[in-house]
């Protein structure tokens, strides 16, 4: 009877937890490994789960069936919305570019998507100088972290699932007591079982706290993330950038960096960086669009003036996105001797898949 198999998850990340809370509900037993308590340690910008700014849309992942997770995962995110799950809201979201753009292929999943199409006429959010030349704007999920992800993780230890903390080494894996492992480990877990496909997306976060929501005309929230042209705003190797702003219970939280690299051994970033202009942000060297034109967006648009939010925090984290040729790992192999299923390698959507990936995992346990 598969119920009484034993079975674990490797990391306690927002991967770990939706498969270990679906496998509670379906009256599984399970045990969580993790490396990091994610509110007791200290921030390793590695432990992804600690940093989204949590929008639910498939930006920055690869690999195959992204379109049925994504899909699966929405309906999930839908129903926990549906039954007030804490933290999730849904905003009118924008997606906006300085040059003529494809309709992306999440079009036919977002509610209410809609190209827009008067840029003279129709409200979105403006730049005082940028012209926008493309764009489109649907509903879109979004997870307030502070609120969403600690709502999960007492959800999962509320039960009778256990946590324990442990730094699991390659070595320990075939002694583990479980029939199957899942392994939702990011970029480490990969490495425990041999992968050294090990590609990351840098990002820089920037909380301005306080700030009130930005509200449209009907008083819904907004967001937006807006591409000003590789001109603008670029990386040192020429790849274009966007910035966002999403709207929290405590303020916005202004992002939009994806510098492609690989960490040393000894940890430190070794790839793409940030291009002039730079400020130094908290010791941070932080991409000076990402504030500029948040601010001059937000000024023009909702006329509220970011220097007047003078509480602000200072992050920059890895997505562990994989090479495009690879992308999301979702998929099960026998190694040192135990069922392994690996989840790993989101990028910048493991929120927006974490639903879909957690019940292909179920069936991948249940077939
Ligand atoms: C700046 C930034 C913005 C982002 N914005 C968004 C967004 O808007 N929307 C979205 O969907 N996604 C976003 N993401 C991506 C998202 O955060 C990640 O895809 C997601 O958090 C990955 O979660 P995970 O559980 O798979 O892995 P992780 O969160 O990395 O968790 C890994 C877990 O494995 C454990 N572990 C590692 N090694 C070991 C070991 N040796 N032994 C035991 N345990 C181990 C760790 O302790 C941890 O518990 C963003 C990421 C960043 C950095």
């Amino acid at each position: 009877m598969i119920l009484h198999k034993k079975i674990g998850i490797i990391g306690c990340g927002v991967n770990g937890l939706s498969v270990a809370y679906l496998l509670q509900k379906k009256g599984y037993h399970v045990s969580v490994i993790s490396k990091h308590h994610p509110f007791n340690d200290s921030i390793d910008p590695a432990f992804a789960s600690l940093f989204p700014a949590a929008s639910v849309i498939p930006h920055s992942v690869s690999g195959q069936n992204i379109e049925e997770l994504f899909n699966t995962s929405q309906a999930f995110f839908n129903e926990l919305h549906q039954a007030s799950f804490p933290g999730l809201s849904v905003f009118r979201h924008y997606e906006l570019f300085a040059d003529p753009k494809e309709l992306p292929w999440y079009k036919r999943s977002m509610d209410d998507f809609l190209t827009l199409k008067d840029f003279e006429n129709d409200f979105y959010p403006t730049h005082p100088d940028i012209k926008v030349r493309s764009g489109w704007k649907f509903n879109c999920f979004f997870a307030d972290w502070k609120l969403y992800y600690p709502a999960l993780f007492k959800k999962v230890f509320a039960d009778n699932a256990t946590l324990t903390i442990r730094a699991l080494s390659a070595d320990d894996i075939s002694s583990l007591p479980f029939d199957i492992l899942i392994n939702c480990g990011g970029l480490e877990g990969a490495e425990l079982f041999g992968d050294d496909d090990n590609l990351l997306y840098r990002g820089h976060l920037l909380s301005i706290l306080d700030a009130p929501k930005l509200k449209g005309n009907n008083d819904q929230t907004i967001s937006y993330n807006f591409s000003p042209g590789k001109d603008i705003y670029a990386t040192l190797d020429g790849i274009p950038q966007d910035v966002y702003c999403y709207s929290r219970n405590d303020g916005w939280v202004f992002g939009g960096s994806r510098q492609k690299g690989v960490l040393d051994a000894q940890g430190n970033w070794c790839g793409d960086k940030t291009a002039e202009p730079r400020q130094d942000l908290d010791g941070i060297s932080f991409p000076a669009a990402i504030l500029d034109l948040n601010a001059a967006i937000i000024e023009n648009s909702f006329g509220i003036r970011v220097q007047d939010f003078p509480k602000r925090a200072v992050k920059v984290a890895y997505r562990f996105v994989r090479s495009a040729e690879n992308g999301l790992r979702l998929d099960a192999e026998e190694k040192f001797g135990k069922q392994i299923i690996h989840n790993y390698g989101h990028g910048g959507a493991g929120v927006t898949l974490s639903w879909g990936c957690a019940k292909k995992i179920i069936e991948l346990i249940e077939s």
